[in-house]
Formats: C-alpha cells, structure tokens, sequence
C-alpha cells in the first residue's frame, strides 16, 4: 500500500541524539528502532574514514550486515545508484553518514524505497541533516525536494567539532534566516491567506534569536558551540515538521541563496549565502538588519560579496532573479526588485561596496 502523506502529517524523527561520543549509540538506536540485520551506509570520501567505517564497524561487531555505497554528490544519478544496490542486496535500512549531500542521497533513496534512514551529520552546515526537505542535483539545476524525515539523528559533538568551522558558520546563517523566513511567511499569510502556524512560526523564530543573542559563544573547535547549533537545527527541523512545509525556514533569503548558485561561477555554501540573504531581505521588510549582519560578523560567518568569494555583479543579478526561483512562495521580493533598488540594497547594507 502506498502511503501518501499530506502536509496535515507532522512527521518528526523519533530518536536525536546530541552529544560527545554518541555515535557510539548507533547499534542501540538501531535495536531501539527495530530496523533489523542488513543496512546501507551511504558516506563520502572523506566522511566514510571519519565515520561511515567507524559506524561500519560497530553495527557489523554486533552481528549486522553493513554495507558501505560511496555517492559522489547529492544526485539524481547517484540516488538512482544507491536504489539499485538496496533492491539488488534486499536491504533493510539505510545510513546517511557525512556532511550533507550523503544525508540528501540516503534521505531521497529511503524515500523512494519506503525503507527507515538515519542521518548521521560529520558537519552542521545546514537544517537539512534533521529536516524532510533534500536538495538534490536535477537536470544541472538544485532543487529542493520533499521526503521522509530521518527515523533517527545521532549528532556526535566530538566528531562535528572537528569539522572545517566555516561549515558550523554556515549552519548559523541557516538558522538566522529564520527571521527573514517568518516575516514573508507572516506577509504570505496576510496578503494571499497561505496556511499559517503560530507554533512553528514561533519555535522557529525562537529559535534564530537565541543563536542571534548567544552568537559570541559559537567558536572553533567548541564542543558546546556545535551542540547551540545542532540544537537550533533540530528545532529548525521541528517548526517545519510542526508546519507541514519548509516555510519556517526557508523564505526570500534563501531564494537569493538558490539564485547565486544559479548565477554564480563559484558560489558559497547554502548556509552563507543564506546569512547574506538574511541581511539584504531583513533590509527589504524594514527590519534591524544591522542586528542580522552584527551576528554573523560575532559568529565569524560571511556578510559581504567578498567574503562570500562572489563578484558584486552576480549579488545583484541573484537579487534582481530571484523572485523567479519559486513563484509560487509569496515573499517580500513580490513581482520583483529593480536593478537600481538592488543596488540601494546591497550597498547600503554593506553587502557590496
Ligand atoms: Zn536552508
């Protein structure tokens, strides 16, 4: 029987465990869920030493039969691939194990399948290692597609503290725009009558506020800097649950984030781009944007042009496209920015010079 499953379901993950040392758990999370012998790890190159072997090990020390599938990147081919092996293997449970695009792989195959997944995060780049959203590589384009929230999340704090910082700052911008995501879904609401939720909408308000005024703690290689930041991720994760959608976290900011990887040669992480996104549509709504930027900057994430590693000519054509990135999502940007208010905006907030 297929289950179709609308927005009226709040699908949360059952088990999240945060803390040093918990991927030591893996096997009782895996008894606790009762997801049998045979799974898939699916890792990356990198990840697969870090944890996905380690994870390996453990579960196979316990008597499963533990696979390892290493995805290039966070494809449709590859989604494909992975699919193939849990059919031909008769594979029970899969393991998304690494810093993002191994937890959209594993997110979107286990969706597919109707199989159980675990999201194993090595980083805290993004809300996407708890949440039921998955951005995947489609036909060269990156598109964000919705699927089954993780059954379980194990967010060991020793290995994640040992990630690149730049990705831990990146997990910040996502969780900051928050605020510009609630104030377009506030707006939706008022102007189109799109479904609103006072909770979500507040848990991921809440959420972004407290990162905001604890900024100055997040630093380097800090275990109780990645457990503030994976905590606000998995709240992130829960409004969106609790919303039935991915407005709680996800507005005109990080429309502007989707357009840079549009437009830009090189672009910056989801989460940075996000953060810049944050001040520019902070601006937009009238808000205190220098709140946003001062956060980021205490945090150490970009917000400017140049620290995003992005030519000032591709902010503005991002800021000028990027309403069309999904028209549909009623938000500040409306039908549109000009080229001059583009600019207006970008220069007044720093963002280029
Ligand atoms: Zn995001």
């Amino acid at each position: 029987m297929e289950i179709v499953k609308d927005n009226k379901w709040m699908q949360l993950p059952r088990d999240i465990l945060v803390g040093s040392g918990v991927i030591n758990k893996v096997d009782e999370v895996c008894q606790d869920l009762l997801l049998g012998d045979h799974g898939l790890i699916i890792t990356g190159k990198k990840t697969a030493a870090i944890a996905g072997k380690p994870v390996q090990e453990m579960l196979e020390d316990s008597g499963k039969n533990i696979d390892i599938f290493i995805a290039k990147r966070a494809s449709m081919e590859e989604i494909e691939r992975a699919m193939e092996v849990v059919n031909q293997d008769h594979i029970g449970f899969l393991m998304g194990v690494g810093s993002g695009s191994s937890i959209d792989v594993a997110k979107l195959a286990a969706t597919n399948l109707d199989v159980p997944f675990l999201s194993i995060p090595t980083a805290a780049s993004h809300d996407g290692i708890v949440s039921s959203r998955a951005s995947i590589i489609k036909d060269g384009d990156s598109v964000s597609i919705q699927a089954n929230a993780p059954m379980a999340v194990i967010a060991d704090t020793e290995i994640i503290a040992k990630a690149p910082y730049r990705l831990l700052a990146a997990g910040c911008g996502d969780i900051i725009s928050n605020c510009t995501a609630v104030l377009d879904w506030e707006l939706a609401h008022r102007l189109q009558n799109v479904a609103f939720s006072e909770y979500a909408a507040a848990l991921s308000r809440m959420t972004a506020n407290i990162l905001i005024d604890s900024a100055d703690s997040i630093k380097p290689k800090l275990e109780s800097s990645v457990r503030m930041v994976v905590k606000a991720l998995v709240s992130s994760g829960v409004a969106m649950s609790i919303a039935g959608s991915s407005r709680p976290a996800s507005g005109s900011e990080h429309m502007f984030s989707h357009a840079l990887n549009k437009i830009a040669p090189n672009p910056a992480l989801h989460g940075e781009q996000c953060g810049v996104g944050t001040i520019l549509m902070m601006y937009l709504h009238g808000g205190d944007w220098k709140k946003i930027k001062h956060a980021l900057e205490t945090i150490n994430a970009p917000t400017t042009a140049k620290a995003l590693g992005i030519e000032d000519k591709y902010i503005l054509e991002a800021l000028v496209q990027c309403h069309k990135i999904r028209p549909e999502r009623y938000t500040i940007l409306g039908t549109g920015i000009t080229r001059d208010a583009a600019e207006i905006v970008a220069k007044t907030t720093g963002v280029i010079s």
